[in-house]
């Protein structure tokens, strides 16, 4: 399934959703109540609800497109995607790329020896935004506005002390979440009004189940900014994979239903371009996971 989270032009009330062939949107709702059942309203209660759940909600749209009723599916054209889902928390991976690293220590002031344990911090729910949503830049806080293209982790079950070999059971699926940093507002080297930020979570545009997803550990990310290539990698490159994220975060912090991980960005970011570059009002940031999608974000003075 590729779940997302969409409004419609007369109503401003979130509705669980599906991706289906053909640019189209599937309303759950609606298609659980022509079927005479229910399905959690949104897609964090539905993440939370179990498997039970989740294997009914595949079966409702398991049913050939012709016999979807009538108000339950809608052309993707026709709704406004919002973010899948307000993570309780996000928690991100600094540093996770090798060639990362070293861009990072000759550009910001991080150090040049690959960290031997994950680079952990945090980005609050109100800094996340859906597709399409502007990417707030406030010329007062930050001339250094910058791009990172991860693949975010939703964990599905909740996680305490989990091990490395049990950590994929508790994945829910799989997005992309653009890491927004504000790279002049690190302070003392805390970067939580540096990426915590309103709108510098964009998130999206679809939650892809895990079982549609073949191997997340090989999966190309690539970033533009106006149409040109500033990033290119590939999951395969990360430092601390998966599951030792899941075990390393869980070994003290519960990940709840719902949770995102942002798994950290691969090189080309604007701070290590020779002359740097930053992201400006007018300009439109693609990140995109191949077997995900891609999350487009227009930048907007919001001085
Ligand atoms: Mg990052």
């Amino acid at each position: 399934m590729r779940l997302v989270t969409f409004t419609t032009a007369t109503s401003a009330d979130p509705r669980l959703g599906a991706l289906l062939a053909g640019d189209r949107v599937a309303d759950l709702g609606a298609l659980a109540a022509a079927r005479g059942t229910e399905l959690p309203g949104d897609l964090r209660s539905l993440i939370a609800a179990g498997p039970v759940a989740h294997a009914a909600a595949r079966k409702l749209l398991a049913a050939s497109s012709a016999e979807l009723p009538d108000g339950a599916v809608r052309a993707l054209a026709d709704v406004t995607l919002q973010a899948p889902l307000r993570p309780g928390k996000v928690i991100g991976v600094g540093l996770n790329y090798v060639e990362h690293v070293e861009e990072s220590s000759r550009s910001l002031d991080t150090a040049k020896e690959l960290p031997d344990r994950p680079v952990l911090f945090s980005k609050p729910a109100t800094a996340v935004t859906g597709p399409g949503h502007p990417i707030l830049h406030n010329g007062n806080l930050t001339a250094q506005l910058d791009w990172e293209c991860e693949l975010a982790v939703v964990i599905g079950k909740t996680a305490f002390r989990v091990s490395e070999e049990d950590a994929w059971d508790h994945i829910f699926g799989y997005s992309i979440v653009n890491d927004i940093s504000a790279r002049d507002q690190r302070r003392s080297g805390q970067w939580f009004f540096s990426k915590g930020q309103d709108s510098y979570c964009p998130f999206g545009p679809a939650v892809v189940t895990a079982d549609e997803i073949e191997d997340p550990l090989d999966l190309d990310l690539h970033l533009a900014v106006n149409g040109r290539t500033k990033q290119k990698g590939n999951t395969r490159d990360m430092l601390f994979r998966i599951p030792r994220l899941i075990a390393d975060i869980s070994s003290g912090v519960t990940l709840e239903p719902g949770d995102v991980i942002a798994t950290g960005s691969p090189s080309g970011v604007g701070a290590g371009m020779n002359p740097p570059e930053f992201l400006r009002p007018g300009d439109i940031v693609e990140a995109t996971i191949a077997g995900i999608g891609t999350l487009s974000n227009p930048v907007v003075d919001a001085r």
